[in-house]
């Protein structure tokens, strides 16, 4: 391994957290590295169409605005690198960084390492991963051309999903556990109105069956104990994330969802570190709350190093 750098800040994440905190720190001349992981872009580049995001009246895609993020972050010098993190040391002052090439300190972190798609952990689900079970409506509806497919979940994720799988499947039937959505009522009222989807309220699934790949769903209704088969081409689970914290456990306190705890200054419990985004957020889940906590988290940075005593 090659000697250790020497670094004030260091950001591990490349979602819009990520990203922002490095637009800041960058802008603060504290010159950010940037390791993004593999999934550039964080969750941002698995969204089709953003809506919600302030200044795109009419839209942008989720991977033209990670790109956008980064070329703007770039621009004021931040050093981005599609590189994952092995390991973080927060014991020792300068925390340490090590990636698979290289060694670094940092006098500050940033933690914006996001949060991964929650699975149902049932028989099926691993074995048929990639092979008709699928998290990510973007990256593999184009190949459920006039099929008939499941969506489970119920909240905004699964709906979006949903609705976006509906341009290539000539069916799309959403599980969920309850008989109410939690998803917003925009969302609900564009899923009920589309011709192509339809509900099974109540129902879990149990098990996910196939040979090459997925033939059918076990499923079971809560409400009535009745256990059925349908068949299915594909299932598109969204059920919810988790938080990517297994570089820092039990370094950083937790909340009791697994989330890295911390103030309103984006502090976690270690003087230093700093934490934004969905690794932090089990609440708003937004791309602009997450981007907001990186400016803050950024700004906050910058004041350590100018005071760690404060
Ligand atoms: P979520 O809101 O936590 O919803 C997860 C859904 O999956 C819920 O309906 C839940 O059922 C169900 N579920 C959880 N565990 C399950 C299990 N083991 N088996 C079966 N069903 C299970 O997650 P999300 O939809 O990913 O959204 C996360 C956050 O991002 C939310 O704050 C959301 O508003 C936000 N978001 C916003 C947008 C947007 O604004 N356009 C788009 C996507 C996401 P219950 O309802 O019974 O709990």
């Amino acid at each position: 391994m090659e000697a250790t750098e020497h670094e004030k800040l260091i950001i591990i994440g490349g979602g819009p957290a990520g990203m922002t905190a490095a637009l800041y720190a960058a802008r603060a001349e504290l010159q950010p590295v940037v390791f993004t992981g593999m999934t550039l872009y964080g969750q941002v580049s698995q969204t089709d169409l953003i809506e919600n995001y302030p200044g795109f009246p009419e839209g942008i895609t989720g991977m033209e605005l990670g790109e956008r993020l980064e070329r703007q972050a770039a621009r004021f010098g931040a050093r981005i690198f599609i590189e994952p993190v092995e390991s973080i040391d927060l014991q020792q002052k300068p925390f340490l960084v090590k990636t698979y090439a290289k060694s670094y300190e940092a006098e500050t972190l940033i933690l914006a390492m996001g949060a991964d798609n929650k699975k149902l952990g049932v028989p099926g689900e691993a074995e048929f991963t990639g092979r008709g079970v699928s998290y990510c409506a973007t990256c593999d509806g184009f190949f459920y051309r006039g099929k008939y497919i499941h969506v489970v979940g119920g909240g905004d994720s699964a709906i979006e999903e949903a609705l976006f799988l509906t341009r290539f499947a000539n069916s799309v039937t959403i599980i969920h556990r309850r008989d109410a959505l939690r998803a917003q009522p925009l969302l609900e009222k564009r899923a009920r109105s589309n011709p192509k989807i339809r509900f099974l309220w109540d129902t879990v699934v149990e098990e996910i069956k196939g040979q090459e790949r997925v033939h059918s769903l076990s499923l079971r209704n809560l409400k009535t104990d009745q256990r059925f088969d349908v068949p299915t081409d594909g299932v598109f689970i969204s059920i919810g994330h988790v938080p990517n914290t297994a570089l820092i456990a039990n370094q950083v306190e937790l909340d009791d969802k697994g989330y890295v705890r911390i103030d309103w200054m984006m502090r976690t419990s270690v003087p230093g570190v700093f934490a934004a985004g969905e690794i932090a957020d089990p609440h708003y889940r937004q791309i602009i709350t997450s981007a907001a906590m990186g400016a803050a988290a950024a700004l906050e940075a910058d004041c350590y190093l100018n005071e760690p005593d404060l």
